[in-house]
């Protein structure tokens, strides 16, 4: 019998019902961390059935389940024997030490083993024994997709990845070879919604989903970083920051984003908030293979931005020029322009509305309308409000002064 988190007993072959087990192996439980934090769909909405096209999921995680020991271990060995009398499908966070490969000890260990685990215990065996029989096999986590920080350099563990412990031949039950979520933590919603969408492929609610060629889930891990991030601006005008702390595009301080495929931006850390460049940081590349150590020294900039960054410091300082000019020009109010004074109080003690920057938006309004009505022209003909500088009409003394102004206004070239 396996308890579901509704407290009540769900006998393995119900209908509509789909396990989960998970198994840690080098893990340092980020990633069940990062799958409690999930919010769409959260665990709780799995496993109390919330979510119409899923299945009831009965969820078998070390740190959550309400059986332990023995009892907890038994449903494992069940599922390896394929005793179950319901799919299940298999999730590893952490990496794979070589274990097998040792005559004693292990590096990962879970329960007292079993006939279905044939060792003692080792996160290995279990992995060994389930793994054939599961519908479908979920690595989470960089460390269970690529090997990860315990696959680093100088490491004792011999650790690899999930896909490379199985082998490149490795099919589930079902057919799938093994379906990586990367991250150093993973971004939670992106397993849950893998494992969403792989229940329905299951179930035949919905066709299967699409992979990329690392058997990463394609509409998640398609983009790079640096196509969403909030700092992308800059790079296209050649502002970078430097150093750590700094606004401005992080790239020649070790950012990695335009070459790592990551959706962090989008989706952020948990439930959309947060997330590496929102909160400021620059991408170590976490997500990819061979992470860390082929994004080391992580304050270094990668060797390829001082060609992509050059140039963009060329190219967009000019267009941030232009845009400067172009931003001037709407920073005003029509009424403005009809009244010969282009600008405020503010922008007078700042200095703005020069003959040349009249003229400028002259030529931009032309080819802003150019094929189309006019507005601005029409806009010229609109009669002025006749109560505008109200106080001055009333002969209310007003001061007319800009020094003080002076001392408190900043423009956009000063920013
Ligand atoms: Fe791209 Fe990184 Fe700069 Fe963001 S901080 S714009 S990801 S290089």
């Amino acid at each position: 019998m396996a308890i579901d988190f509704r407290g009540q007993s769900a006998p393995a072959s119900e209908e509509g019902m789909m396990h989960v087990f998970w198994l840690s192996g080098m893990s340092c439980d980020g990633c069940s961390v990062a799958m409690l934090g999930a919010s769409n769909p959260s665990i709780e909405d799995l496993v109390l059935d919330r979510v119409p096209d899923l299945p009831l999921v009965v969820m078998h995680h070390p740190m959550i389940a309400e059986e332990s020991g023995a009892e907890l271990m038994a449903q494992y060995s069940a599922a390896g024997q394929n005793q179950l009398g319901a799919p299940y499908i298999l999730v590893v966070e952490g990496s794979i030490p070589d274990d097998q490969a040792l005559s004693s000890g292990a590096f990962a260990s879970m329960g007292a083993g079993s006939s279905a685990a044939r060792g003692r215990g080792r996160a290995t065996d279990w992995i060994v024994a389930l793994a054939p029989n599961a519908a479908a096999t979920i690595a989470i986590g960089t460390c269970a997709t690529w090997g990860g920080i315990p696959a680093a350099a100088g490491n004792i563990t011999r650790s690899m990845s999930l896909m490379d412990f199985l082998g490149g031949g490795y099919r589930s039950s079902r057919g799938l070879p093994v379906v990586n979520v990367p991250g150093c933590a993973p971004q939670g919603d992106n397993f849950m919604e893998t494992l969403a969408n792989i229940m329905r492929g299951l179930t035949g609610n919905r066709d299967m989903p699409q992979f990329d060629e690392l058997g990463r889930p394609a509409w998640l891990f398609d983009q790079t970083v640096h196509v969403h991030c909030p700092k992308a601006g800059y790079y296209e005008e050649g502002i970078f920051a430097e150093e750590p702390g700094d606004n401005e595009c992080l790239v020649e301080i070790g950012c990695w984003g335009p070459v790592v495929q990551c959706n962090i931006v989008e989706r952020g850390a948990v439930n959309h908030l947060g997330g590496c460049m929102v909160a400021g940081g620059a991408c170590i590349g976490c997500t990819m293979p061979g992470f860390p150590d082929k994004y080391s020294p992580f304050y270094k900039a990668p060797p390829g931005s001082a060609i992509s960054g050059g140039l963009t410091k060329v190219t967009g300082s000019a267009i941030r020029r232009m845009r400067l000019m172009s931003m001037k020009m709407a920073n005003r109010e029509p009424i403005w322009e009809r009244a010969g004074d282009g600008t405020t109080a503010w922008g007078r003690a700042a200095g703005l509305d020069s003959p040349l920057e009249r003229i400028n938006g002259k030529f931009y309004k032309k080819l802003q309308y150019k094929g189309s009505v006019n507005q601005a022209s029409r806009n010229k003909l609109q009669p002025q409000p006749q109560s505008m500088d109200i106080l001055r009409q009333k002969g209310v003394d007003v001061e007319a002064s800009t020094d003080v102004l002076q001392e408190h206004v900043i423009t956009r070239e000063e920013l």
